[in-house]
């Protein structure tokens, strides 16, 4: 992993703390086109209650609406947090190309667990269970412990 993909997953984690600090669960997610531009980024706004409002969902939207298959196909969805199955599908149905993630959807469970909080309503299926045909890349333990601070933070247990 070069220093520009490392830098993408920082914004991720910078993403996901904004997330923390507007009081959402910390996830943060960046779009990144074939030649390396930026074209979207987001993070989770569950808060407001619709917990459907995750960032990877948010950018496979954004990518069906915006961008040629061809390009979709091309780009990179960069995340702090492993895709859940409902994003796991968008980004197969809308046909996105490689995932790189920080932290993986197993190491939410173990860390969740720790924190006492209840089970997810959706099984945290690995991204290519759902879609197997995505390229997937993480965790990335370098900067995994700072994905694994927000949730602590998320969780009252600075
Ligand atoms: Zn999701």
């Amino acid at each position: 992993m070069d220093e520009s993909e490392l830098c993408h997953l920082r914004r991720c984690i910078e993403l996901a703390g904004e997330a923390l600090d507007q009081g959402d669960e910390p996830f943060g997610s960046v779009l990144v086109a074939a030649d390396g531009t930026v074209l979207a980024e987001d993070h989770n706004r569950v808060a407001g209650g619709d917990r459907t409002r995750h960032p990877e969902f948010e950018l496979a939207r954004w990518a069906a609406a915006n961008m040629s298959p061809a390009a979709r196909a091309q780009a990179t969805v960069y995340t702090s947090g492993e895709h859940c199955p409902m994003c796991a599908a968008a980004h197969g149905w809308v046909g996105l190309g490689r995932i790189v993630y920080v932290s993986s959807s197993a190491q939410l469970v173990t860390w969740l667990t720790e924190l006492g909080v209840p089970p997810p309503p959706v099984r945290p299926l690995p991204i290519q269970e759902v879609a197997p045909g995505v390229l997937v890349e993480g965790p990335v333990p370098a900067l995994a412990e700072q994905v694994h601070d927000l949730h602590r933070r998320f969780h009252g247990t600075r």
